[in-house]
């Protein structure tokens, strides 16, 4: 093993070397990536050396989310504490279904359940474990929403219509979750929006047409930082129609959910105490490596009853808390604690707090600096970590593709209600101000080379 690590020491030193003099990786056509790359798998072995050349050049070829010119995705960066304790997860390859092969391991993973209870405002009946991402911690909550709904469609299968409610900014995982889950994708009611939030008065209007056509409304959920505008649900109306029809309300906070470690933004989800679940990403705002998704309910005994299996083969040792495939989707799992709590443990919930107040302040810059030129048109409200604008009305799909091709910068673009707009996302860890508003000099700097040479389409 220690050869390879050299090998990889090496190869993560030329890395990181490249995200400082080629921060944007020249695009590799898929079509040609095989070839190009020298990736075709082989019936002999390979030298060690051919083997080190073709890895090193097929990494140094993969996009640089962690360079700081990363504005694509709701996330970027590093956070390097959580990268290391990531490659130490790899190495150590312990599974957290059981404390058997996990040990103390798991009792990270509790700590941070722990930990975040009285941030959110739930009490000790809460409890919640860490999925795959994001889509599959809304699954979770979905799931616990529907048993929770009726503990008999777990045995007896859906024979009635569930319906379920949402933002039509939301996440595309709810309709898919629908599907999966035996409830439909027709059966999600899509609520429209006011500046980005969840119309609560069309919401109420929603369910009781459901409820006079005899139909099951089970689950209402909130998004706390949505895809396209960063904006948040007004979730305390939100939990006040969900307790009246007796409802499960769940906060999809994958995105900016970690506002909760700010007591400067906090306030954009007041109400997340009134919710029965909540999820959020460490991999989004917290820049944690993918993946690392918590989900939390209020209610541990439905957590228990709808993912327990009761395998009593594989749980033979420690208390029922202890294996924490009980409440898994999965059987075999990462470990996806570590990396969150090295974060924690390094910098303190303070520390947690800073990191979000600092994106929240580049996107303020951002739309500070668009504020005062007027070939720029804002979209997006405040406060937002998403900036949402045109610039000099050139077609915003057209303009990130050439940024892209021309290695200026990966930033992508959002369309809401007809209107397509650049949605530079400023929660990249390793940008700092200076970078984000150097983003906006070199846009206009590319805009007046390249379009007088070439103009828009
Ligand atoms: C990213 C995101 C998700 C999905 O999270 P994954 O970890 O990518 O599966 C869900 N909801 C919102 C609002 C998101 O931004």
């Amino acid at each position: 093993m220690k050869n390879e690590l050299d090998r990889f020491y090496r190869i993560a030193n030329k890395w990181i070397e490249a995200e400082e003099h080629t921060p944007i990786s020249p695009p590799v056509k898929a079509e040609n990536a095989v070839e190009e790359l020298g990736l075709a798998l082989n019936d002999s072995p390979i030298s060690d050396e051919e083997f080190e050349q073709i890895l090193t050049g097929l990494v140094l070829a993969s996009p640089k989310t962690t360079s700081k010119k990363f504005f694509n995705l709701l996330f970027g960066g590093r956070t390097e504490k959580s990268a290391v304790a990531d490659m130490l997860v790899s190495l150590m390859n312990n599974t957290m279904h059981t404390y058997k092969a996990s040990g103390p391991m798991v009792s990270v993973e509790h700590e941070i359940i722990r930990s975040l209870r009285p941030i959110i405002g739930y009490d000790t009946d809460a409890w919640g474990t860490m999925a795959e991402g994001g889509s599959m911690a809304i699954f979770m909550a979905m799931l616990m929403a529907r048993d929770h709904h009726d503990q008999e469609i777990k045995r007896e299968g859906v024979n009635k219509k569930y319906t379920l409610y949402t933002s039509e900014e939301s996440h595309y995982s709810i309709p898919k979750n629908a599907a999966f889950m035996g409830v439909g994708r027709e059966q999600v009611r899509f609520i429209p929006t006011l500046a980005g939030k969840m119309r609560v008065d069309v919401l109420e209007e929603k369910i009781k047409e459901d409820l006079e056509a005899g139909h099951s409304p089970f689950l209402v959920v909130g998004t706390a930082g949505t895809t396209v505008l960063g904006a948040f649900d007004p979730f305390e109306e939100i939990a006040g129609v969900a307790k009246k029809y007796g409802i499960w309300f769940h906060i999809d906070g994958a995105y900016c959910g970690t506002v909760m470690f700010s007591s400067k933004y906090r306030h954009l989800i007041n109400g997340v105490e009134e919710s029965d679940s909540f999820n959020f990403n460490g991999h989004k705002m917290l820049s944690t490596p993918t993946t690392c998704s918590v989900i939390l309910t209020k209610h541990k005994k439905q957590l228990y009853q709808t993912f327990d299996n009761a395998a009593s083969y594989l749980y033979q040792t420690d208390m029922e808390d202890l294996n924490l495939g009980k409440i898994s989707l999965q059987c075999g799992r990462r470990n996806n604690a570590l990396k969150l709590w090295a974060l924690w443990k390094s910098v303190g919930t303070e520390g947690l707090g800073k990191i979000v107040e600092h994106h929240y302040e580049s996107a303020a810059a951002a739309r500070n600096y668009i504020h005062s030129n007027s070939d720029y048109k804002l979209f997006s409200y405040e406060p937002s970590v998403n900036v949402c604008f045109t610039y000099k009305d050139i077609p915003a799909d057209e303009l990130c593709n050439r940024l892209y091709a021309a290695g200026h910068s990966l930033v992508s673009f959002g369309i809401i209600k007809g209107q397509t707009f650049v949605r530079f996302v400023t929660v990249n860890g390793s940008a700092s101000e200076e970078d984000v508003l150097q983003f906006f000099k070199g846009l206009e700097e590319f805009v007046e080379k390249e379009y007088a040479l070439s103009p828009s389409a």
